[in-house]
């Protein structure tokens, strides 16, 4: 698939504005900054199609981008801890619409920051997909951050984390180097092709 054959189609903040699911969707979950967007343009290798925000958790719609093969979904980011109670309502509210609409997932790619232990929100993202049996992948991003000694820890740490859930794919990711990003591709392929 030609990633940089991308464009945005659509932004929904509340569920009745969600693209109608009639094509294989790639999901990116995250937390608030956790570099989802910067995941996202290294992907389809554009600088600034997903927003890099300064300001964390201002991103609460789900944003749509059309490739010629999927769609990618990007969730709006959780666990901001400044958001209004409200705010945090409709986010809920739009993160259920979006998954209880039995739409076309091929792949959740769940994006935690490799340095950190996983926050409560974290862990509960991730038991969520697994109880509801979506194909997901782990993401473990900002390794450029580490050195090498910590790499090897941190990644161990987290396959230790999540060894009960069975062929979970786990990979290491950098945007600043691109280190992870052709597994990463590779695996989203091989995820629409087991779709269609
Ligand atoms: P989002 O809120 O999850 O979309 O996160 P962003 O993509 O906006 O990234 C949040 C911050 O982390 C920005 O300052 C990014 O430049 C930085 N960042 C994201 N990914 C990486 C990475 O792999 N390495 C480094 N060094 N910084 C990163």
């Amino acid at each position: 698939m030609n990633f940089q054959s991308v464009e945005f189609e659509a932004a929904a903040g509340r569920a009745d504005q969600l693209k109608k699911s009639d094509l294989p969707e790639i999901v990116f979950s995250g937390k608030s900054n956790v570099g989802k967007s910067s995941l996202i343009n290294k992907l389809v290798n554009r600088k600034a199609l997903a927003r890099v925000s300064a300001t964390p958790g201002k991103t609460a719609t789900i944003n749509f981008f059309r490739l010629p093969e999927c769609r990618f979904v990007d969730l709006p980011g959780y666990g901001y801890a400044k958001v209004s109670q409200n705010e945090k309502q409709r986010w809920a509210k739009l993160m259920q619409g979006y998954f209880d609409a039995e739409r076309n997932v091929a792949l959740v790619i769940q994006i935690l920051d490799m340095r950190h232990p996983p926050t409560d929100d974290d862990l509960e993202m991730v038991d969520f997909l697994y109880r509801s049996n979506y194909p997901f992948a782990v993401v473990l991003t900002k390794r450029d951050k580490l050195n090498k000694t910590n790499q090897k820890l941190q990644l161990e740490y987290y396959q230790d984390i999540f060894s009960t859930i069975e062929d979970l794919p786990m990979i290491e990711f950098s945007a600043q180097d691109g280190y992870g990003k052709e597994e990463i591709k590779a695996l989203i392929e091989s995820h629409i092709l087991q779709t269609e």
